[in-house]
């Protein structure tokens, strides 16, 4: 794989960027792997690279229904933070915001990560009384966050309407908090892996799991059956789906959530806002373009569409706090389907099933947690036992009760 760099910029010019080489290969599968992760978005793919290139199996494949990216880390509004209120949480979203600050260099990927600030604004005594709560545990916690009062808010953000219908009562900031470009991070990831030896296998579904004796042995899929010593699915959205083709129930519910874009305009928004309450909040991309979230819609489904009410509330919401941006055009909406879990935070786990792991639950907000995500779960399947940092997300704690309960954090009414 040739590094890209200003000499292979150079290099490639002279003739007229016709020979480039490709990001990644198109293998056709073999009979059988070491290790199968189903799903081919970010955390599918991070978990490859992760076990390629620090437990030392190559012999892995990433097998994907449709194309690298399509499912939600294509379709999110690429919010990077770890301001999380649980010790559990912290270490996880803590460990994952560590290994985005190198992940550009250790890919060789520029994945655009941008730590420019994220605001969560209150708007209520509760508000108040949960950003405060939330603040002091992250604190002690090692992460930063700091208190803003609504003077510092209007000093960031000048624009924003602080005594309208959502007055702004204060605000949590956590600095290191951004953005990242999301299909960079797919594209990044991929390309690394496949460097490292992963077959990536697009255009190619799992229909369901070969299990003899309790110990799965093999997936089935759209292009015949593929043997693995360990499978590990990743396929946000339809967890459940295939924990039913296993056999067993997640404890998931699955939503549209859906965001969108505006027409592009100069730099105006240096920061993310977020807004709990109301749900609805802001970034600016670098093409100039409003990224706005939205709610998930009140009903469980499968369309990656979601409803027309939730855009209308997200933009009566926008226009109340920033009247500059009421005559603003929008150019495009799409929705994700979103895995739900009841304590809001992700199930990184073994199963019923040996040697059959998931990574789902993440619901609305696990781009942030891409790479550490990946990390954990690698070394999981590596090691047939749970990383230290995802044990206690296992799916037995709906049984126990020790629950993680990151309902206010989540910042999405579900
Ligand atoms: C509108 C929206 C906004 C969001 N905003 C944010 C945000 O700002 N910050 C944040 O942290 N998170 C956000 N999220 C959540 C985030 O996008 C997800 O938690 C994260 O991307 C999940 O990544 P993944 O790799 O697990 O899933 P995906 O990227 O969805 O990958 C799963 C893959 O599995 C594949 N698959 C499914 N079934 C099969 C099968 N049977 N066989 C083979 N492949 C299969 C799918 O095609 C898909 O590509 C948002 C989500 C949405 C929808």
């Amino acid at each position: 794989m040739s590094r890209y760099s200003v000499f292979s910029l150079v290099r490639n010019a002279f003739s007229y960027h016709q020979n480039w080489q490709r990001a990644w290969r198109s293998p056709d599968p073999k009979r059988e792997y070491d290790v199968v992760i189903v799903g081919g978005g970010g955390h599918g793919l991070a978990t490859a690279y992760y076990l390629a290139t620090e437990c030392g199996i190559t012999n892995v494949a990433v097998i994907e229904k449709g194309w690298l990216g399509g499912g939600n880390t294509g379709r999110n509004t690429t919010i990077v933070r770890s301001n999380y209120l649980w010790d559990e949480s912290a270490a996880l979203y803590g460990h994952a915001m560590q290994l985005w600050q190198g992940l550009s260099q250790a890919l060789n990927y520029n994945v655009m990560y941008s730590p420019r600030g994220l605001l969560h604004l209150a708007h209520s005594v509760h508000d108040m009384q949960e950003i405060q709560r939330r603040g002091n545990a992250i604190y002690l916690n090692g992460i930063d966050s700091e208190f803003l009062s609504p003077e510092q808010v209007r000093e960031m953000v000048p624009f924003m309407s602080m005594e309208g219908r959502y007055p702004v009562l204060g605000a949590l900031l956590q600095k290191r908090g951004g953005t990242a470009r999301h299909d960079a991070v797919a594209w990044g990831y991929a390309r690394a892996a496949d460097a490292a030896g992963v077959d990536i296998i697009q255009n190619c579904e799992v229909t369901g799991f070969d299990i003899q004796d309790g110990t799965v042995t093999g997936v089935q899929t759209s292009r015949g059956r593929i043997g693995a010593k360990t499978v590990g699915v990743v396929t946000a959205g339809h967890s459940s789906v295939m924990a039913e083709m296993a056999g067993f129930r997640m404890p998931l519910e699955s939503f549209p959530l859906q965001a969108l874009v505006s027409e592009p305009v100069k730099p105006v928004v240096d920061c993310v806002i977020m807004s709990n309450g109301v749900h609805a909040y802001i970034s600016q991309s670098d093409k100039g373009e409003l990224v706005i979230g939205a709610s998930s819609d009140a009903y469980n489904s499968y369309t990656q569409r979601g409803s027309y009410d939730i855009i209308e509330d997200t933009l009566q919401a926008i226009c109340e706090m920033y009247p500059l941006f009421t005559r603003m055009r929008m150019l495009r909406q799409w929705g994700g389907i979103v895995d739900v879990t009841v304590d809001r935070s992700p199930i990184i786990s073994k199963t019923p099933v040996r040697n059959l792991y998931f990574n789902c639950g993440w619901g609305t907000g696990g781009f942030k947690c891409t790479p550490g995500s990946g990390h954990v779960f690698a070394h999981s399947l590596a090691n047939g036992d749970m990383h230290a940092i995802a044990a206690p997300f296992s799916m037995d704690r709906f049984n126990s009760g020790a629950l993680v309960d990151e309902g206010a954090a989540s910042a999405v009414a579900h």
